[in-house]
């Protein structure tokens, strides 16, 4: 008999119910108990319906309020002195350390986040110093197992590893220069002996372990730890599983082989290739197989067939009582279910699989595999055949026009006219800007009248036209408040855009969306990402009018706005049938139309945002340089069809350009902008050592934060980056688009930071 197994769950409730419970309770407006009430309430819904979908392996201990690994963290006494002393209930203390505090006295900033592996989701980092004292404060995996039990379901917990818990960590400020998370293994191991020990009593017969660091490169340093922790642990637990996802073991897979456990979980969506590689290593073990056959990062339907064939193999190797059909990785990533979205056609409904639906399918693979004669069983494989052919012969009609134009893609479309410095003479002709010229990425304050209005138009209350009206006022009254102030490089603000991602896919061909498709992205908020079905093309120009129309109100030059190609790709759910590579250059050619269209309207600068370039590096080095080829080969795709005198810029919503630098360069934009408020002159250090040649706009306040910088402290920022960088590259701008600000902030800052570059003009 195979089984079948789901790695964890989406933890928001089929309606929010978390989502809203928890931003309730901040609000003082739900108590600690009615809080638990609500979340009792969800997992025992997620349990009993895995249970209801023939789930073999249901998970426990996966939900959070907030972040598993937080979870992790405070559970194990993993917690800064900064959130200690305020006289916190638990809760509260665990919620600080995730969002920070500013109340009743308390005043401690947000631990940080990162995101969770090549995913969207953000976990918070744990700190760890000399000083963590670990202790076992709770034990969730107990606790949940135990809730489960009382409803009559048996579960399998789940742990984070203990090598994975600390790699993931950092060096808390206090630690010693040199001080490595991992040195605190043989600190750690009693208290997760402890946890194990006390889910075994608690009559556990399994408990999957993660650790995803296993698919990283960097996993081979912690062979003798691994070998170290789980030779301990193994003999007072439950039966390991180890789980890894989102990658390929590669050599790792010898760390596990002879670690004293009783499983291995490993994805065979994203790296189906590694399945032989694993068998021949396990073959010789006892160990039971894992297969993450059903896609735990995306919300298309299984390949049933595929999977079993996958799974046979399996099962010719290793004999089907060591074999267990499983989801990829947990379902996190995935909307809970397709049942509540009315608005998707029933074609387009058939391609897809949400949780709950991908729980079914997980059991449909467990049960092909073990031969079940079950009607329903067969059924169900037969309707996914029949959906899966439908949904070829569609990909099979897509676009050919689409096709064609990426397949005719040449090199000389990916280059300007003329090199960097030629343009340069061309454009300072053409913008007539001043030394030091200041603009920002974008957006201004998206106020409540601006939601209220579009919540209108959407419910029909209002028209097109009085809503279109009412975005020309906002984008009047932005313009104005940009030459009332100074700026040199205006922006229309971007009042009609719900999203910069969602704004775009909704005006493209080759999209659909959702209306319960909620994602976590970090705490409690969530996205709904927009689902790429076919080939991407433009049907008409999407930001022409209102670029057209800002710029017919202002002499000064209007910048056009574009969410990159790249960034698009990454913050939506890809097609499973064609490569990211083409996605990202369909998109690319979309936005190429619309670049030049821009410029044909009359508009100067363009600039075509990609904070999401970063965040698409694989996993694996070796990956990186194909991937950082078609990136950038779409972003110059979308922005070289011009003349040298558009000015094109890019933005970037991080710091950290150590690995993707000589990408930066390539991408070739006349201007780019980066956050750089919150590090230190490392950054510009980099960039300078580089030797980075095109115009470049260091952030010089934080956006994140309603604080009001002072002129002096933007004065000396400048001073600060011009004993770096060319004065005549510097460009001065925020860090970021000011959509979440309020105006009057925004307003204080941005008067400082004119203010400021005016002085540095005067310097010269
Ligand atoms: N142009 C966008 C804005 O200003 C860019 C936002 C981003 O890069 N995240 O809002
Ligand atoms: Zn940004």
């Amino acid at each position: 008999m195979v089984a079948s197994s789901v790695l964890g769950f989406p933890r928001i409730g089929a309606n929010r119910e978390i989502k809203k419970a928890v931003e309730a309770y901040w609000a003082g407006k739900l108590s600690a108990d009615e809080l638990t009430k609500v979340a009792a309430e969800v997992k025992k819904t997620t349990w009993t319906s895995l249970k209801e979908r023939g789930v073999d392996f249901i998970p426990s201990g996966d939900f959070s309020l907030y972040d598993h690994v937080l979870d992790h963290s405070a559970a194990f006494n993993a917690i800064p002195k900064r959130y200690l002393g305020h006289n916190l209930s638990p809760l509260d203390t665990y919620f600080a350390m995730g969002r920070g505090r500013q109340a009743g006295g308390v005043d401690v900033p947000a631990s940080e986040m990162k995101k969770w592996f090549d995913s969207n989701y953000h976990f918070v980092v744990p700190e760890f110093s000399e000083e963590t004292d670990f202790k076992l404060l709770f034990n969730k995996a107990v606790e949940e197992f135990k809730e489960a039990q009382a409803l009559g379901i048996n579960t399998r917990p789940v742990v984070l590893g203990p090598i994975s818990f600390l790699v993931l960590g950092k060096a808390a400020k206090e630690a010693k220069p040199g001080f490595q998370p991992i040195s605190l293994l043989p600190k750690l191991l009693p208290v997760y002996k402890q946890l194990l020990s006390e889910l075994k009593a608690a009559g556990a017969e399994w408990v999957q372990v993660d650790e995803p660091i296993l698919v990283l490169d960097s996993a081979s340093n912690y062979e003798k730890e691994y070998v170290a922790a789980y030779t301990e642990l193994a003999p007072v637990s439950p039966k390991i599983v180890i789980a890894t996802y989102y990658g390929r073991l590669d050599s790792n897979v010898n760390i596990v082989a002879q670690l004293p456990v009783a499983g291995l979980h490993i994805d065979l969506a994203r790296a189906p290739a590694q399945l032989d590689s694993v068998l021949a290593a396990v073959k010789p073990t006892q160990l039971i197989l894992s297969l993450g056959l059903v896609n735990g990062r995306n919300i298309w339907k299984t390949d049933i067939e595929a999977a079993v064939k996958l799974g046979q193999k399996a099962i010719a190797t290793l004999g089907a009582e060591r074999v267990i059909a499983a989801t990829s990785s947990s379902l996190l990533h995935t909307p809970v279910t397709l049942a509540a979205e009315d608005r998707l056609t029933p074609e387009q409904k058939d391609w897809f699989a949400f949780a709950l639906e991908k729980a079914e399918e997980v059991h449909v693979i467990a049960a092909v595999l073990s031969g079940s004669q079950d009607p329903k069983v067969t059924a169900a494989y037969e309707a996914n055949k029949a959906s899966i052919a439908r949904r070829r012969d569609f990909e099979r009609n897509s676009d050919d026009a689409v096709r064609q134009r990426v397949a005719a893609i040449t090199p000389d479309l990916l280059k300007r006219k003329s090199p960097f410095a030629v343009r340069k003479e061309v454009q300072k002709q053409k913008l007539n800007l001043p030394k030091f010229p200041t603009t920002t990425i974008g957006s201004f304050p998206q106020t409540k009248e601006i939601r209220t209005a579009r919540a209108k138009l959407n419910k029909k209350e209002i028209s097109e036209t009085e809503y279109n009206e009412f975005i020309k006022k906002e984008i009047q009254s932005v313009v104005a408040f940009q030459e009332r102030i100074g700026l040199d490089v205006l922006v229309h603000g971007e009042p009609e855009r719900n999203d910069m991602v969602q704004y775009f896919g909704e005006r493209l061909n080759g999209f659909v969306f959702t209306q319960n498709g909620w994602v976590q992205s970090y705490g409690s908020r969530y996205v709904r990402p927009p689902i790429i079905v076919s080939d991407v093309s433009r049907p008409g120009p999407i930001t022409v009018e209102w670029s057209k129309y800002a710029q017919s109100i202002t002499n000064k030059p209007m910048k056009g706005m574009l969410t990159g190609p790249v960034t698009i790709l990454n913050w939506s759910f890809p097609r499973d049938d064609v490569s990211r590579e083409i996605q990202s250059k369909q998109l690319a050619l979309a936005l190429r139309d619309e670049v030049i269209d821009l410029e044909k309207a009359g508009i100067s600068a363009v600039q075509v945002d990609e904070p999401a370039l970063r965040e698409g590096l694989p996993l694996r080095k070796v990956d990186w340089p194909a991937y950082l080829d078609w990136a950038t080969s779409s972003f110059k795709l979308a922005t070289a069809g011009v003349t040298d005198a558009l000015q094109t810029h890019s933005h970037f919503c991080y710091s950290d350009f150590d690995d993707i630098f000589t990408s930066i360069q390539d991408l070739d934009a006349d201007v780019i902008s980066i956050e750089a408020s919150k590090s230190d002159m490392k950054l510009l250090n980099t960039f300078k050592h580089y030797g980075y040649s095109n115009q470049i706009g260091p952030g010089v306040y934080d956006i994140h934060s309603p604080r009001v910088p002072s002129e002096q402290e933007i004065k000396d920022r400048i001073a600060a980056m011009l004993a770096i960088l060319p004065a005549d590259l510097l460009v001065v701008n925020p860090d970021c688009g000011l959509k979440t600000r309020g105006w009057k902030e925004t307003e204080a800052s941005l008067v400082n930071l004119v203010n400021a570059a005016r002085w540095a003009r005067s310097l010269a």
